[in-house]
């Protein structure tokens, strides 16, 4: 007999994607149900024990700043912090912990356990339910989601649907010559998701993702090795963690040597990248070590770090050597690393391929264009990593829930975030191989900066309601003692300039402000840090608002839906094949969909004034 439950807001997916999408429409009062295939891998890191780094610890902190789970979960768990690239200016700082991976996931799992609104369910979902809607525009959605089946004949029936299903459509691991179905080491793969968005009309491609071998840490030899300690005052997450007052432990660094790039060279047959049994891109900017001999094929070495997966396991993470070679070279080519030479490996690395869907069939919200009500964040997108994943998730969640109650959804513009970043470069230009952030892809990172997410964000979290009572309240804290602390720096001055002004000097740090003025060694770490960037690059954030400024007049043009790009007279076919599969809201939108013109712009332009 079959079972049938209902809810407002369906997640498929307890992932990164999947637990911010359930925690965010719940906490907006959306009966949720967050389905996933065991819940003892809720929140569980499919590879690296980290989170955070450059361009992705800013994404981290934007969805603490909008009330997510990820900043809390790594703070109450990390092992090691630190934030990278700090000589260099500080829209480059890219905070990063490692966690314990274990207790990493039990603490999202138990905030998931703790959200109101929220049922966590284990549940195979084989497919989606889904009814026709009458075509009421160009571009406008064939159909509606209504629910989803999962395995045993158990029906869900929900307005919205989010799929955050990660690495685990269609998937095949490789290693070696051998290949098994799963999504993950140990675990298994789903095909009747894949089988449900073809049958809705979605295009599905194949990427490739890999991960490396773990050692047991007890058969590494560390004297060897260096040592790579954690920052002395690690910098927390979330603005709602005061300081991490946990010992931290440490990394270890070693390299690769010629006589493993020989080994690797000698078996590239073997590689199921250079065999021709993986066919499927990967991300460059991520590769496997087989990869990296063969691209980089001057370079004699290359830097391995050694990263404890928590303080209960032994088990260390080879960060570096993400490889998909057989299990015989595998082992031959870890015992030929300087202090690994009796190692053991604990776990094989792997590659794995899955589907995904191009992210051009999405709207700026996150919604599906070919169905209405479902949602679409994560992996699944064509995106890589637990942070992209993350703040996906959180936006899904968010306009799932707005979409029931009939508001507008929460889309954040490029000039506001890191998220508008990545949703519209996936939206707008799709993906050709696994997308990543990079601080490069942010044209106003200096506005864009980890230490203002609360300041950027957070105010449209509380109109929303996603943001906590205590959040709010800390954010008007830090405002007030911003304001208090700017004063105090207009009204002392050295030699008659006042330490406002002297702060603007390149040589003048905090430091020699509190050495001037005692009384301001009180001040808040992060309220110091926050004015001295906010004084040091007062002129550049001025250029760079008047070019926001300038982008917003020209770009926020908006584009009706439904628009009617066949009637543009002289548009290059390719031109209105591209704008039609997009369907860009914005001319700023359009202009950045790849291979239109400007003399394409200037007609679309046209028409829209007339
Ligand atoms: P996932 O974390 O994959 O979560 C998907 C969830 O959906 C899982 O809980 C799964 O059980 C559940 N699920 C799937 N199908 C169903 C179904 N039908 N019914 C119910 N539940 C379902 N990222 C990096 O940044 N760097 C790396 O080096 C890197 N290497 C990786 C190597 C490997 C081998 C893998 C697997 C991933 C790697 N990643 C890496 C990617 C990273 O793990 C993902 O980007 C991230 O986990 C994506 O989050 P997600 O929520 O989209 O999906």
């Amino acid at each position: 007999m079959s079972s049938s439950y209902e809810f407002d807001v369906l997640v498929v997916g307890g992932g990164h994607a999947g637990v911010e999408a359930a925690a965010a429409a719940a906490r907006l009062g959306a009966r949720t149900a967050l389905l996933t295939a065991n819940c003892d891998t809720v929140g569980q890191m499919s590879c690296n024990p980290a989170i955070g780094g450059v361009g992705k610890g800013q994404l981290v902190r934007e969805v603490d700043a909008l009330g997510g789970l990820m900043g809390r979960a790594i703070d109450a768990t990390g092992i090691q912090y630190r934030v990278l690239n700090r000589s260099k200016g500080p829209a480059m700082h890219g905070p990063r912990a490692q966690a314990d991976k274990r207790l990493y996931q039990l603490e999202v799992k138990h905030l998931i356990e703790s959200t109101p609104n929220l049922v966590l369910r284990q549940e195979l979902v084989e497919g989606l339910r889904f009814e026709p809607l009458p075509q009421a525009a160009a571009g406008s959605p064939a159909w509606r989601v209504t629910g989803v089946v999962a395995r045993g004949d158990v029906h869900y029936r929900a307005t919205a649907v989010v799929l955050t299903t990660g690495t685990f459509l269609q998937a095949v691991m490789h290693t070696g010559e051998a290949k098994t179905p799963g999504g993950r080491a140990g675990e298994g793969t789903t095909a009747g998701v894949s089988r449900s968005l073809t049958e809705l009309g979605f295009r599905l491609d194949r990427f490739k993702t890999g991960t490396p071998c773990r050692l047991h840490g007890g058969t590494i030899d560390l004297s060897q090795l260096q040592q790579q300690p954690g920052d002395a005052h690690p910098q927390p997450f979330s603005f709602l963690t005061d300081s991490i007052d946990r010992d931290q432990l440490p990394c270890w660094i070693t390299r690769t040597t010629p006589a493993i790039h020989e080994l690797i060279r000698a078996n590239l047959h073997r590689a199921p990248m250079y065999s021709g049994q993986i066919n499927s891109q990967g991300p460059r900017y991520c590769p496997s070590i087989e990869d990296k001999v063969v691209r980089f094929a001057d370079k004699e070495s290359h830097q391995l770090f050694l990263e404890p997966e928590g303080r209960r396991t032994h088990e260390v993470y080879v960060n570096g050597i993400s490889t998909s070679l057989p299990r015989d070279v595998q082992d031959a080519m870890v015992r030929l690393v300087p202090g690994l030479e009796r190692a053991e490996i604990m776990r094989y690395g792997y590659a794995v391929e899955y589907d995904y869907a191009p992210p051009d069939q999405l709207t700026a919200s996150l919604e599906s264009k070919p169905v209405a009500g479902l949602f679409l964040a994560g992996q699944i997108n064509g995106t890589t990593g637990y942070e992209e994943a993350a703040a996906q998730g959180l936006i899904a969640g968010t306009n799932a829930a707005l979409s029931l109650r009939g508001d507008q959804p929460l889309i954040l513009s490029r000039e506001q975030s890191y998220i508008g970043v990545l949703i519209d470069d996936l939206v707008t230009c799709g993906v050709d191989e696994p997308y990543r952030m990079f601080t490069s892809r942010a044209e106003h990172r200096l506005a864009l900066r980890h230490d203002n997410a609360d300041r950027r964000l957070t105010p449209i979290a509380q109109q929303l309601g996603l943001a906590e009572p205590e959040r709010v309240e800390r954010l008007a804290r830090k405002a007030a003692a911003i304001e208090a602390t700017l004063a105090q720096l207009a009204a002392h001055r050295v030699e008659g300039v006042s330490l406002a002004d002297r702060l603007k000097r390149p040589e003048v740090r905090w430091a020699d402000c509190v050495a001037a003025v005692p009384e301001l060694a009180a001040v808040d770490r992060e309220v110091a840090d926050q004015i001295e960037n906010d004084i040091r690059y007062a002129g550049y954030l001025k250029v760079e608002q008047q070019r926001i400024e300038r982008r917003r007049q020209h770009g926020e043009r908006p584009i009706p839906a439904g628009f009617d790009y066949g009637g543009i007279l002289h548009l290059r076919a390719e031109a209105r094949e591209k704008l039609e599969r997009i369907r860009p809201r914005t001319l700023g939108q359009a202009g950045r969909v790849s291979g239109i013109t400007p003399a394409d712009l200037a007609l679309l332009l046209l028409h829209l004034e007339r």
